[in-house]
């Protein structure tokens, strides 16, 4: 698979952090898995981890906090 933003790299399999905005929360998800692109450094999520960070996401959401750091967790 060719890379959708430079259309030039490869994505290779990694992982990253994302970063969530959600009601006011910062949310970062550390160690989720993705391909990353080895040119541009773009990353690509599989349905399944990324409906495991929204829903890691949901579990933020309500807490009084600002930000919360999480790891991901499959
Ligand atoms: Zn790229």
């Amino acid at each position: 698979m060719e890379c959708e933003i430079c259309k030039t790299g490869q994505p290779h399999p990694g992982h990253v952090t994302v970063t969530l905005q959600r009601e006011g929360i910062t949310l970062l998800i550390k160690d989720v898995p993705a391909r990353i692109c080895d040119n541009c450094g773009e990353y690509y999520l599989s349905e399944a981890v990324t409906a495991r960070v929204m829903q890691q996401a949901e579990t933020s959401v309500g807490k009084n906090v600002e930000v919360e750091i999480l790891r991901f967790a499959a």
